[in-house]
């Protein structure tokens, strides 16, 4: 693995100042920072190669559209699937959630009918569900958390029935950083018949995913999560359902005949890309997925333990600060709180010391709820941290106490 300097040297962003302080980026779970390759691959589309896919008989045109379709490859090597007609491109995980609720329901969904979420959710992975039963005269059943932020499967079992269409659950909480049992919760849902989506966004970047290994039916990512540019993002769905499902969106380029009595639909994947595709983030992507792989998924995976370990015994040792999430399982992200200190004076003031952090609900009200609390602190870390930069932190919340006695 390249040292820690040479990783830090190639993201332009990590060596600038915040209020004259070296900037500490602990805002990973939010977005991710890019290397120089991925801004380069962007830059490359826009400066050398730019033509709409799919549509041109030139040569930028086909440059393009080379690309992007090589793109679809490096996400398909990346996610392990034999078939490139299950990788969809989407604007992110909240594209590819909101597709998959509207056309399963579209397609499978009558009245009375039940989806299984997990109280860890994410709004993206609420909302669209919600929409959808409200649509369809559905119902949704929430599997609950017990204190450590933890999925209760005993209770998720229970929930299972013959009315149950659909599981859908993150592979890790944006909000507490647990890591959910996939094995079990797929395992269980498929000897019911049940297909099972996987919110990936906090997932991807953490770690080996292997979708035919997990055998969930679809997975959602976004890329810019996962070192990639903004307003792209991956839905992956097993053949057998993309086939199946109506196109969520209509319009150019996801159509086989168009006359104003009937319209047929394009091959897999193209049904479900309609209209121009953000392709010069496509080709970012597949950059970024590039760059993940040269540093190596297992030593991502074992570096940010080391840092989640290290923060957490720091934090931990902070008289009147209560993490939220202490499941065994978890990436990166530790959610707090500081006894009688609002979290938004707290992130406030870390950011005035150059400290990015995310505050309030994390898009994940209900999880708030189930403490009673309006809101944490979060710092997600990621491989480009340092031990360094958690003492600064560490400091930093000593001095924000004492700002407050
Ligand atoms: N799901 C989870 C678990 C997330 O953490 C996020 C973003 O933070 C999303 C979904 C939505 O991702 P995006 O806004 O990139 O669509």
């Amino acid at each position: 693995m390249k040292d820690i300097a040479e990783i830090r040297a190639d993201f332009p962003i990590l060596s600038r100042s915040v209020y004259g302080k070296p900037l500490i980026y602990f805002d990973n779970g939010a977005t991710t920072q890019k290397p120089q390759c991925v801004l380069d691959a962007v830059d490359e589309v826009y400066k050398s190669y730019n033509g709409n896919i799919h549509r041109g008989v030139h040569f930028l045109s086909d440059m393009s559209s080379e690309a992007y379709e090589n793109a679809r490859e490096k996400v398909r090597l990346f996610i392990n699937t034999s078939k490139r007609e299950e990788i969809i491109f989407t604007s992110g995980t909240t594209g590819s959630i909101n597709g998959i609720a509207f056309s399963f329901g579209e397609r499978y969904i009558k009245p009375g009918d039940e989806i299984i979420l997990s109280h860890l959710e994410h709004h993206a992975n609420i909302v669209p569900w919600q929409m959808m039963c409200e649509r369809k005269g559905a119902v949704l059943k929430v599997i609950p958390i017990n204190d450590r932020g933890e999925i209760i499967l005993e209770e998720y079992y229970k929930l299972l029935s013959s009315r149950t269409r659909l599981v859908s659950v993150a592979q890790a909480s944006n909000a507490l950083g647990t890591v959910l049992p996939l094995k079990e919760i797929i395992s269980a849902a498929h000897s019911a018949n049940i297909p099972v989506l996987i919110d990936g966004a906090q997932g991807i970047q953490h770690g080996i995913v292997d979708v035919e290994a997990m055998d969930c039916d679809f997975y959602a990512f976004s890329g810019h999560k996962i070192y990639g540019p903004n307003g792209i993002g991956v839905l992956y769905g097993k053949e057998k359902w993309l086939y199946e499902l109506p196109p969520f969106q209509g319009g150019g380029d996801m159509v086989d005949k168009v006359t104003f009595e009937k319209t047929t639909y394009n091959d897999l994947p193209f049904k479900f890309e309609a209209g121009t595709m953000n392709y010069p983030a496509a080709i970012g992507l597949a950059c970024a997925l590039d760059y993940v792989s040269g540093i190596g998924r297992e030593n991502i995976e074992l570096r940010e333990k080391e840092l989640l370990s290290y923060a957490t015994l720091r934090l931990s040792g902070i008289n009147g600060l209560k993490i939220y999430g202490t499941s065994e399982r978890k990436i990166s992200t530790i959610s707090f709180h500081i006894d009688n200190i609002h979290q938004y004076d707290t992130g406030m003031i870390l950011d005035k010391m150059g400290i990015a952090v995310r505050t309030g609900t994390h898009c994940a009200q209900p999880v708030m709820d189930r403490y009673g609390i309006e809101g944490t602190v979060r710092a997600s870390l990621c491989f480009y941290n340092t031990k360094e930069e958690i003492d600064v932190l560490a400091d930093g919340i000593e001095k924000v106490k004492s700002m407050f006695v």
